[in-house]
This record gives structure tokens, sequence and C-alpha cells, in this order.
């Protein structure tokens, strides 16, 4: 593919040239559409039985994308308080709220128990915790012993990670349960982020409901998010096979709703999935040069903008823009796509077949809805980039202004 960008229309006809010259560089670019066509595809997952897709909000937290979510009928997902305070601050009413966190503070437990808020004890000790502080229905979060993912960073279910109880650790769930009067409601697993092949997945599905026989009387199944997107979409790579997962999921939902004689509500929590491909950054080449032999384009788009490229080798398709318009990439030259941080590894794209860079282009790092605002950071003291949204009118909408150096100080 020549351009993403160009092939869906991401601009909706806005030059981006325009908007930076507004918003200025670096800059996270939203696409409305886009951005709830994934939250309603992920939704419709399981249609014969009772399900909802909650969206797992620390992939992006910005509340205009919450908002988003909300409208679309996602419930969400928190992994801590300041999520759900996020969430409420959206409008999520507390009943469409399930709090998943590890390893948190009795205050922080009671907060969720003061709300009446769904939550999940990821250990044994964090379900004596809720015991003590009279939490009277809650889920468990098990670790089926099996894990998949991009990298072994985000692997989370699995005999070698940290999350979630054992399954030979579950007659104690009902000890402890037992001792303090608690119900649990569901049960939840998380096996890892950004799989492309569903069979893990089905494997970890057929897995949990194996296991959910053990339990009396759930009134949830909770089977963890980790859909991946095509991040090498220049080279054609397909999408998530949706069809196929549904197709494949079905059977083994019957066969267990055959067995248990009830259904309980259906859960996945999909974060990536909604969000990552509505979102590309655009930031300025200020810079190019060869050190040894090798090509450096060096951008305004640091590591404490998008670190996944620096934190987990991840790749992010990297398009030039010459005047706002993608230069074709009939001939490609070998580059290193860098930012502006005085880090070795501050670094984007690495011996990249692109285009050749010239300085005054806009690099567009697609895909980068997911795990990129939310994990910015300040680092050098750089303040942390602002967010605009196309709206579908085609409007360009400011969803979070640029942080300030005023901003940084005033924590002094
Ligand atoms: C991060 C996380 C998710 C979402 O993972 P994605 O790969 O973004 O879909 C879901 N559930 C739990 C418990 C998580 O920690």
């Amino acid at each position: 593919m020549n351009s993403y960008i160009e092939s869906v229309n991401f601009f909706k006809g806005n030059n981006p040239e325009d908007i930076v010259k507004t918003y200025g560089t670096p800059l996270y670019v939203y696409n409305e559409e886009v951005l709830r066509r994934h939250m309603h595809d992920v939704s419709q997952v399981i249609t014969k039985y009772p399900y909802t897709a909650n969206y797992s909000v620390k992939a992006n937290t910005n509340i205009h994308i919450l908002k988003l979510a909300l409208e679309e009928g996602n419930n969400c997902d928190a992994m801590s308080t300041g999520e759900i305070q996020m969430l409420l601050k959206a409008g999520f009413p507390k009943d469409r709220i399930f709090y998943i966190p590890n390893n948190v503070s009795a205050e922080e437990m009671k907060f969720a128990i003061h709300n009446g808020i769904m939550t999940s004890c990821d250990s044994l000790s964090q379900l004596e915790l809720f015991g003590s502080l009279k939490g009277t229905k809650c889920a468990v979060r098990i670790n089926p012993g099996v894990g998949a993912g991009h990298c072994e960073k985000v692997v989370t279910g699995g005999k070698k990670t940290k999350f979630g109880i054992a399954e030979e650790d579950i007659p104690q769930i009902f000890e402890i349960a037992k001792k303090y009067n608690v119900k649990i409601a569901g049960i939840n697993q998380h096996i890892g982020s950004c799989f492309m092949d569903p069979q893990p997945y089905l494997d970890a599905v057929t897995n949990l409901l194996r296991i959910a026989l053990q339990f009396e009387d759930l009134e949830f199944i909770d089977f963890g998010g980790g859909y991946g997107i095509p991040y090498h979409k220049l080279d054609d790579e397909k999408p998530f096979p949706m069809e196929d997962f549904k197709k494949k999921l079905e059977p083994i939902l019957d066969d267990f709703v055959a067995k248990y004689g009830k259904t309980p509500l259906f859960k996945s929590e999909p974060g990536r999935f909604c969000v990552a491909e509505g979102s590309v950054i655009l930031g300025r080449v200020h810079a190019v040069k060869q050190n040894a032999g090798k090509k450096y384009a060096g951008t305004d788009i640091g590591m404490n903008v998008l670190v996944r490229p620096s934190m987990y080798d991840s790749h992010h398709d990297v398009e030039v823009l010459r005047n706002g318009k993608p230069v074709s990439r009939d001939h490609l030259v070998e580059q290193t796509v860098t930012g502006n941080i005085c880090e070795s590894g501050d670094i984007l794209a690495k011996d990249r077949l692109l285009p050749e860079i010239k300085e005054g282009d806009l690099a567009c790092l697609l895909d980068t809805g997911a795990y990129g605002w939310s994990m910015c950071s300040t680092y050098n003291s750089r303040p942390r980039p602002a967010e605009v949204m196309i709206c579908k009118d085609g409007t360009v909408k400011q969803i979070r202004r640029r942080e300030t150096i005023e901003d940084l100080m005033m924590l002094f």
C-alpha cells in the first residue's frame, strides 16, 4: 500500500500542514469514525448470548474518547481509581465500570467498594482484603497457565507472570469467600496483548470455561482482551480475522452453556483494538544526517511522546508527508527515524525502508491511538503533546491542549 492515510481519507480533506499550523507538533490526531467503527465491531463478537465488550481504558483515557465508548454502548474496564474517576467524569454509570486492579492499597479497594463498582481480585491476599473491608460481591482473576502477545513484556497469562490466581488455589478462593460471606459473581482472565492468530485466545476461552464449571452461579465470565491490529499495514498485513474468530467461538460457548445449565453474561476486554488504528502522530523532521554511513531523520516525536518502539521494540509504520501529501513509496531508502530525547534508545523506526526524508517534512506515525498518549511522559522536561479529533463532519476539534512548561512548574 502506498499510503494508509490516503486510502481511508484519514484527515477527511484537511491538509495536515494546516492542522499543525494551528496546533503545533508533535500532535496526536484521531479520526472519530475509525474509533467508533472499532468500538462497535468488538461489541458484535458474540451475538447469540448476552455479551459486553468492555473497552480497557488504559489504552487511551482521553475523556472525549471515553465519551465515544459510552455512546457506542461499550462498558469499560479500569485498572486504577484514577481511571474510575475519569470514567465517572465522562458520564459512565457505575454499573458499566469493571475494576481490574492489581496490588492495590486498602484505600484504593475501599474507593471501589464504597462506589459499588464491581472489582476483580488479582490474588488471594487481595480477596482477603476485599472481604475484610466488608465487600460483598466481587470477581476473581484467574491465571489460566497460558499466555500470548506481541512481546514477552505484554504476556499476562501463564505461569511466569505476576497476574491472577493459579488454578490450584481455587479451593482457597472458596474458603476466603465463605469466611467473609463474599459472593464470587464473576471470573476473568487476560492472557496478553496483540495477537493476530485467534487460536491461543480460543484455547484460553475453552480453558477458562472448563475452570468456570467449578464455580456455582456465576453472573459473568470475562475472557480478556488482546485482539491485535495490523501494525504493518503498509506491507499489506491483514487485520485480525474477526469473522473466523466469531465462528470458532460460538460452538465453544454453546458447549459450555449446555454443561453449565444457565447462561452468564460473557465479556471481553479489548483495549488496543478499539483505539489503536484511530490515531496517527504528526511530527516535524528537524534534521537529517549520516553517521557511519547510516541515514538518520530526526523528528520531534521523542520517546516521551511515543514510548512503544523504545519500550517493546514495537513497529509503527511511518508515512513521509511533504507539503501535506504522502511521498510516493516507489523509491525507498534505508533510514532510521529518531526523536529529540537525549537517549540512544530514542528511536521510532530502525533501518527502515522509506521514501528519502528531507528537513521540513512531516513524519506521520500510524496506529498510535493505543498506549500512545496514555504512556507519554515529560522526560527531558518536554511537555506532553496536544490531541485533536477529526470529527465525522470533517471539522478538527482539539480534545486535549498541549501541556506547557508552566504546567510542569506548578508542581513545585
Ligand atoms: C491491558 C489489559 C487489557 C487490554 O489489552 P489489549 O491488548 O489492549 O486489548 C485487558 N484486560 C486487562 C486485565 C488488561 O490489563
